[in-house]
């Protein structure tokens, strides 16, 4: 485990709120019981061939959660959003102690915006809690695009076209990688993801996210 990894880890459990992460009262793990009976399991699905690991449907409370951590400037949230995918899929995916996390990479325009980086936090602490390495430069947003929600489904796939680039001083040869974003809806992201790393030669075991709609 990498030394970014267990200092990741270890700021995750000291940042962990007591707070629902959905609905902002008190809460010990994350969730109230009010909303973790809320969560609705996420729909079976894959992209290219590549299984969607979600830890639950992209609906109420989660969505609200997901809300919060990205356009509410929580990155505290992580943790409990990352917490939510059972510990055994992550190790299912991430068997090869050579798999690597790598995030959706944010252009550094909407970095610069948000001030974090939901998914390279999201990378981290899934990676922390599987053991694993995470990698928030080898992939990278190469031109700032639209956001995906405000287009359609032909829309996204045009507007991440070549948005990509891997590698960025990791080997990806032959290497395991978990994809990991916040939210899969129609895929286009994770889709050029996908295929941006596996042209740099790695093989793509999993999409992990917190929420993903069904296809
Ligand atoms: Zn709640």
């Amino acid at each position: 485990m990498s030394l970014f990894t267990r200092a990741g880890s270890a700021l995750f459990d000291l940042l962990a709120p007591l707070e629902c992460a959905a609905c902002g009262q008190p809460a010990a793990h994350g969730y109230c019981g009010d909303c973790r009976r809320l969560l609705v399991a996420a729909p079976a699905r894959d992209l290219e061939g590549v299984p969607v690991l979600a830890a639950a449907a992209y609906a109420a409370p989660l969505d609200a959660a997901i809300h919060r951590y990205k356009y509410g400037s929580r990155p505290d949230l992580a943790g409990a959003l990352a917490g939510l995918l059972p510990r055994a899929a992550l190790a299912g995916a991430s068997g090869d102690a050579r798999t690597l996390f790598v995030p959706v990479p944010l252009h550094r325009s909407r970095l610069a915006e948000r001030g974090y980086d939901q998914s390279a936090l999201l990378a981290s602490a899934l990676a922390a809690r599987a053991g694993r390495p995470a990698s928030a430069r080898a992939l990278c947003r190469t031109r700032p695009t639209a956001q995906q929600a405000r287009l359609d489904e032909r829309g996204r796939a045009q507007n991440v076209l070549g948005a990509f680039s891997a590698g960025g001083g990791t080997a990806l040869a032959q290497r395991p990688v978990v994809l990991v974003d916040d939210v899969v809806t129609t895929g286009a992201t994770a889709r050029a993801c996908v295929h941006t790393l596996r042209a740099a030669g790695a093989r793509v075991v999993a999409v992990a996210c917190v929420a993903s709609t069904p296809r």
